[in-house]
């Protein structure tokens, strides 16, 4: 079946019964055992819940993955993976990736005694270098946030897997509908259910999709035993948000090479950064990584210094200023003053996180509207 047919229809059989086209919310804690010390398909919810083993298992379709975890965030999920390292271990991760992250992996990681290095993963030489026996995962995000860097997933893979390290991809901006981790050799992919999956900003969630059983029982394991899981809910807007996601994500994308296009050719603006320009450092990976679109996130840097920045986020109307990205709503920030406000000053420099930088999540709302909004703000500058 093609990917939007499973997007609808795997995990979602209809309820036996009812006959309920859409499956029933079950909100239970705790569900009732055969017997004493006889376990059913399900006994406490933290352990498993049919609502979110639905979604799981629409993930684990869409991905390729042999199962799928829903977790209560994204970061949740990344926590989970790195709390299969042991002190000692070592972590290679990209330097362009959520700020979330870059505060998950300096602030809690690194007090359990596990390393980490940064490198720009767009150069896989450089992640040769900083693997050393002890590393014991690789982080990469494709497109990276905030300058929507590519990354060679499979290149990188090859190199990790040559030292036995394991490869996670953060694959929230391009979804599973344009890029397909798994197959490209990575052993885990992660997303912030929050951003497309859920895709209407009404839902925080994660998930992570697994190639390989071992690691699945491994990351299952940590899950049920930290307790990070996703609620019913949030499972059921998710599943709902999925049906629609290819659709959402493919129109979202062309709204954005649009727009894209068009700000390059702006007087008032230095540099687009976005996958699908020709100029783009990254675009030929891309177009070989990526299924034919670049995705709805892109970034600019904006001729004006770091106040003129907060102006023009600040005025535009549809663009709305607010962290999180890939749901309907389009969204504007800046991320040296948002979301990546947690990375130290040095590293903003050096990671080119510049006061001028913004960054848009495209919407669903039509192309001419969120360029005439974009244009204002412009002109307040
Ligand atoms: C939002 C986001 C996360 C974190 O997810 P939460 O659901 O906010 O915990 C991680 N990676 C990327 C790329 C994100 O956009």
């Amino acid at each position: 079946m093609h990917f939007r047919t499973r997007a609808i229809h795997v995990g979602n059989e209809k309820c036996s019964e009812t006959g309920a086209v859409v499956r029933p919310l079950h909100l239970a804690s705790t569900f009732v055992q055969p017997g004493a010390g006889e376990w059913g398909e399900y006994d406490y919810s933290r352990s498993g819940n049919p609502t979110r083993k639905a979604l799981e298992t629409t993930l684990a379709s869409l991905e390729g993955g042999c199962g799928a975890l829903a977790f209560a965030s994204g970061m949740a999920a990344t926590h989970c993976v790195t709390s299969m390292l042991s002190a000692g271990d070592h972590i290679v991760a990209g330097s362009d990736i959520y700020g979330g992250t870059y505060r998950l992996l300096h602030k809690v990681t690194q007090r359990a005694g596990i390393s980490v290095t940064l490198v720009d993963t767009t150069n896989p030489g450089s992640l040769t270098e900083a693997i050393t026996p002890a590393t014991k995962l690789v982080w990469i995000e494709s497109p990276g946030n905030p300058r929507l860097s590519i990354t060679d997933i499979a290149a990188c893979a090859e190199i990790a897997h040559r030292q036995g390290a394991l490869v996670g991809v953060d694959s929230t901006f391009a979804t599973p509908v344009l890029t397909q981790p798994l197959e490209l050799g990575a052993d885990i992919v992660m997303h912030s259910a929050t951003k497309y999956l859920g895709g209407h900003s009404d839902l925080v969630g994660g998930a992570l999709v697994v190639r390989e059983q071992s690691v699945f029982d491994e990351l299952y394991f940590v899950q049920n035993a930290s307790g990070a899981i996703m609620g019913p809910l949030e499972a059921f807007l998710c599943s709902r948000g999925i049906k629609t996601l290819e659709l959402r994500v493919r129109e979202q994308s062309r709204t954005a090479q649009k727009l894209a296009e068009w700000l390059a050719g702006h007087q008032q603006v230095e540099r687009v950064l976005y996958p699908g320009l020709p100029d783009h450092p990254g675009h030929d990976i891309a177009s070989r990584q990526m299924q034919g679109a670049f995705g709805a996130m892109l970034s600019f840097e904006l001729r004006g210094n770091f106040a003129a920045t907060k102006r023009f986020v600040e005025s535009t109307q549809l663009f709305q200023l607010a962290v999180s990205l890939g749901a309907v709503e389009s969204l504007i920030e800046q991320p040296a003053a948002m979301s990546h406000a947690s990375y130290d000053a040095a590293d903003r420099e050096k990671h080119g996180i510049g006061d001028g930088l913004i960054r848009l999540s495209v919407g669903l709302e039509a192309y001419e509207d969120l360029q005439a909004d974009l244009q204002s703000a412009f002109n307040i500058v």
